[in-house]
């Protein structure tokens, strides 16, 4: 792997782990899917992104993402129309509609390996003493 592809790996590995902890309870490390309600362990759920990946400019905002169940993550699609729901109801309208008119930017820029690094330490830093409990 080139440097670039190992540098979005470490980034997408520690936000993953903050997305998939974030609401998980903190006894039992369990927490629910956005789109299904499911219940599961954080470890076997996904990082489900609202607006896909493959958008840079929204790839790694936490208001994106939210823990999803491996069957809503992977079988279906990510259920994006049931995820915007979720996510209006959470943070509101606004919030959403500025994640859609960031991700329709004509640009898609890939970030530098900079950034992704800064990503990673940002994330595993924030996650350094919370995984340890699970
Ligand atoms: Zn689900």
């Amino acid at each position: 792997m080139g440097r670039f592809s190992v540098a979005m790996a470490k980034a997408d590995k520690q936000f993953s782990i903050y997305i998939r902890t974030r609401n998980a309870d903190p006894h039992t490390g369990r927490t629910e899917c956005a789109t299904c309600g499911g219940n599961e362990h954080w470890s076997e759920m996904d990082c489900g992104h609202y607006i896909t990946r493959a958008i840079w400019a929204t790839r790694f905002d936490p208001k994106n993402c939210w823990a999803q169940c491996r069957s809503c993550n992977r079988l279906e699609n990510g259920k994006p129309d049931r995820f915007r729901s979720f996510l209006v109801n959470y943070y509101g309208r606004e919030v959403v509609e500025s994640l859609e008119r960031r991700s329709k930017r004509k640009a898609n820029n890939r970030p530098s390996i900079d950034n992704l690094l800064n990503i990673f330490k940002i994330y595993r830093q924030l996650n350094q003493s919370k995984v340890h409990d699970f």
